[in-house]
């Protein structure tokens, strides 16, 4: 048996709205074996990428969780720069999109939107027309979005609030192992049943110091999202080989400062005692008969 590892998931980026250059928009990169999936498009994805020396123009899949900004901001970018014809794009094979419901009026908008990009590269650089096109796929319910090859994706309902929907998470399964992501949520009960046999759980979080917890702005957020001794909590349930978080959301305002990464881990530790990464970008995790972290090289 080869010790190569070929199912690898690798965070792209690991923050969420705030613009912050070591923490750029929620995406993260799966490859097993050939394939090579997407989840989510946040700023600066194909920044990560190519600091990676993955053709931005490879990706067979981008897979959408829901339609926050934070988590589309980057498509225009992987769709329209990966069709470019150079080493670090090259696409050549229609731009495969799936996502929850919105995702086929998103891209027909986006198209729209850089006809005359389009059109002029067509033109003038004689850009191959199918690696434009767009082909998109919904679904509107859990379960199987994805099989190819040995790899496959199940889509499940999440709850990010009330007005945030659809909100989906997904588990991906290849060679006998499986990596579940959140997708952004509440504290849900569906995480906790996907998240059941996982090598590699990787959940959102967000945090807040105590002087801030009652102001109704902090709670309008946190109300959209899962607290650290939550995703403990579900990390406890689920027993994942390894559980990780991305997504960091830290708020703060104009007096007080973000909790610090010291602050989450302490707060996991309340309710869960196993393995646990606090995620960067460009952290990757190879998925085997353990899962191994390779940190980025600063
Ligand atoms: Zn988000
Ligand atoms: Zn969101």
């Amino acid at each position: 048996m080869s010790t190569k590892c070929d199912f690898r998931v690798t965070l792209l980026g690991t923050g969420a709205p705030t613009p912050l250059p070591d923490r750029f928009g929620p995406s993260t990169l799966i490859e097993a074996g050939d394939q090579k999936l997407l989840i989510d498009a946040g700023r600066g994805a194909t920044i990560r990428l190519y600091q990676l020396g993955v053709p931005i123009g490879r990706i067979d899949a981008l897979l959408l969780t829901h339609y926050h900004s934070d988590h589309t901001a980057g498509i225009p970018d992987v769709w329209l720069t990966g069709w470019l014809q150079s080493d670090f794009a090259g696409r050549k094979e229609p731009f495969h999109v799936i996502g929850p419901i919105g995702a086929k009026i998103l891209m027909s908008h986006l198209e729209r939107a850089y006809a005359l990009d389009i059109k002029i590269r067509i033109e003038d650089e004689k850009l191959p027309r199918e690696g434009i096109a767009v082909q998109v796929e919904e679904f509107d319910h859990d379960g199987t979005i994805y099989e190819r090859e040995g790899l496959k994706v199940i889509a499940f309902e999440v709850d990010h609030g009330v007005a945030i929907k659809p909100a989906y998470g997904y588990r991906i399964e290849y060679g006998g192992h499986a990596v579940v992501i959140s997708g952004d949520t509440r504290c849900n009960e569906n995480v906790a049943k996907y998240g059941a046999g996982s090598d590699l759980l990787i959940h959102e979080v967000a945090i807040v110091r105590p002087e801030l917890e009652s102001e109704p702005f902090i709670q309008r957020i946190m109300a959209h999202h899962t607290t650290a001794r939550e995703a403990g909590s579900i990390f406890a349930r689920t027993k994942p080989k390894l559980a990780a978080f991305t997504h960091l959301v830290f708020l703060a305002s104009e007096h007080v400062p973000p909790a610090s990464v010291d602050d989450l881990i302490a707060a996991t530790r309340e309710t869960y005692a196993g393995p646990l990464e606090i995620g960067e970008d460009l952290m990757s995790f190879e998925i085997g008969e353990s899962v191994r972290v390779v940190r980025p090289i600063v």
